[in-house]
């Protein structure tokens, strides 16, 4: 079931969520809800938090469905390493159709569970770290304009505002 991703200025997304700590057929669900939601919204990354549900985990796919492999779940993760430093282009599904650069590791290692509560080790590069970063903030309740400068902060907040005021948003 397709979910409806909240949007920059809910409170649910700037609070910390909380450990998995069941492992239920209900977990399933929820990840399978949030993978059909993804993909729906054309994203490459969603994290629990951005339908609402206050959990540390997120799914990825860099392939946008394209290659199975690429599917990746990872609950209650953690970043143990990071290496390197790229300043790309980056999005949110939370913040949709804004865009701005931020500086990301080049390469991440991350550990999770996955649903079987099997431990996960994953090494990645370029756009998985960066989604990884990025999920991970998720789950602290740290949205990407928060790693902003404040000038470009500003100018994303006054767009958004103005979104708000015409009911774009
Ligand atoms: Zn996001």
């Amino acid at each position: 079931m397709v979910r409806d991703i909240l949007k920059y200025g809910d409170p649910r997304l700037v609070r910390p969520s909380e450990p998995v700590t069941e492992f239920t057929d209900e977990l399933r669900r929820l990840v399978e809800d949030m993978f059909e939601t993804m993909y729906a919204a054309r994203g490459v990354g969603l994290a629990a938090p951005q339908i609402g549900v206050n959990r540390r985990l997120f799914v990825m796919d860099c392939s946008g469905g394209r290659d199975a492999a690429e599917r990746v779940v990872l609950i209650n993760p953690e970043i143990l390493a990071t290496e390197g430093e790229v300043v790309e282009e980056e999005g949110c599904l939370s913040l949709p159709g804004l865009y701005a650069k931020v500086a990301r590791p080049y390469r991440v290692l991350a550990r999770g569970l996955d649903l079987d509560q099997r431990e996960i080790t994953l090494e990645v590069t370029g756009l998985a770290a960066r989604c990884v970063c990025h999920e991970v903030d998720h789950l602290d309740g740290r949205l990407y304009i928060s790693r902003l400068s404040p000038l470009k902060r500003d100018l994303l907040e006054r767009k958004i505002r103005k979104m708000i005021k015409s009911g774009e948003w």
